[in-house]
């Protein structure tokens, strides 16, 4: 029997059990979000015992050498002594430095890190709030053409991170990201190659991002945009897309009502849907998919089936997790 010590305390791990579900089921505050190894929101390090390579996996070597892993990964087959990870190794500090609402519920949250971070547009940080509540956010911004990381966050009713975000959150003020991490990002050496970006709601974010960085680095194959909600004022960046559609003949944008009342110039319809009705032969295609998670799984398996190759196709579940 493995045994997991968190502070003062110890508990048994139960069979098959991670470290994750043994310290959650006694009340612990870990935070976590996707369960399966790519948000790295529930990363710990092992203070005393060596954590299972398993459970470090995707985590920088400088973390593994420190003993971080990431709880729900993790299957210790040796007594472990856990913490909550070191802000210092971990963490990097960033300046509220732009909030603005791109619609009703979603806000730009512009930040300027006070240490460099390396990153590709459509990768995800993960923001602090307290020590049981870190949150991944997608990047909209490209690192050649925005100074700062910007973040599309949509506030969920009774969200205890995006509430913050909303509310409390103020010019000036000094957060802590982690990250960046997830592969969700444009991948230069296949400049003809056609793409068809489908995202709901703020699943734009990482599109956006990876579309402006596709672009600006003369990608020439067809781009094809499919951004979808219930009502037009669940879009936003219309004016900015249709902008960048004059500007680039092969980018296409398709802004998608799921409403029974639909303005002209959008197109009726689940946004998966549409796309998968106008684009039915993936075979060669780049696909990114973002946003709602049943979303995400469902047209993550039809554009596979659509000839897509599984490893084509790049997808961000936005998952949201309960304490
Ligand atoms: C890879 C990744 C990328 C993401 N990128 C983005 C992004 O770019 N933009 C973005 O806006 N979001 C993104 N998300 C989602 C984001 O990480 C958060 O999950 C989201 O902001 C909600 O966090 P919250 O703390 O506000 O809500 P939470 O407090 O976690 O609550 C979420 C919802 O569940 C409800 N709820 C809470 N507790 C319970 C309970 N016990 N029982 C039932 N319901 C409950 C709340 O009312 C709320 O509506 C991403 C997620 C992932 C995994």
């Amino acid at each position: 029997m493995t045994t997991i010590s968190y502070g003062k305390q110890s508990f048994e791990l139960g069979e098959g059990q991670s470290v994750l579900e043994c310290l959650t089921k006694q009340g612990v505050p870990v935070p976590y979000s996707c369960r399966s190894g790519v948000c790295q929101t529930c990363m710990m390090q092992a203070t005393a015992g060596i954590p299972p390579a398993s459970s470090q996996i995707g985590l920088k070597e400088s973390l593994r050498l420190r003993n971080y892993f990431l709880a729900c990964l993790c299957h210790p087959t040796e007594d472990l002594e856990a913490a909550m990870p070191d802000d210092m190794h971990v963490s990097v500090r960033a300046i509220v430095h732009k909030l603005e609402l791109l619609n009703d519920e979603i806000m730009l949250v512009e930040l300027e890190c006070l240490t460099p971070v390396d990153y590709r547009a459509g990768q995800f940080i993960n923001l602090v709030h307290d020590s049981a509540h870190v949150r991944s956010y997608s990047i909209a911004s490209v690192p050649n053409l925005d100074k700062h990381i910007q973040l599309h966050v949509r506030r969920l009713p009774q969200g205890r991170v995006s509430g913050w975000i909303h509310e409390d959150l103020a010019l000036g003020h000094t957060v802590e990201i982690r990250g960046p991490t997830g592969d969700c990002f444009y991948i230069p050496g296949k400049p003809d190659q056609p793409m068809l970006l489908i995202g709901t709601g703020s699943g734009l974010a990482p599109l956006y991002g990876i579309l402006r960085d596709a672009l600006d680095q003369a990608h020439a194959g067809p781009i094809r945009l499919y951004h979808g909600s219930r009502e037009q004022h669940g879009l936003y960046l219309i004016d900015e897309l249709r902008e960048l559609e004059s500007r680039y003949p092969n980018f296409s944008y398709f802004p998608c009502l799921s409403d029974v009342h639909v303005p002209a110039g959008f197109i009726a319809g689940r946004v998966n849907e549409a796309a998968l009705r106008d684009n039915p032969n993936l075979k060669g295609w780049q696909v990114f998919l973002c946003g709602h998670p049943e979303m995400v799984k469902a047209t993550r398996k039809k554009t596979f089936l659509a000839g897509a190759s599984m490893q084509d196709i790049h997808a961000d579940a936005f998952n949201v997790s309960h304490l």
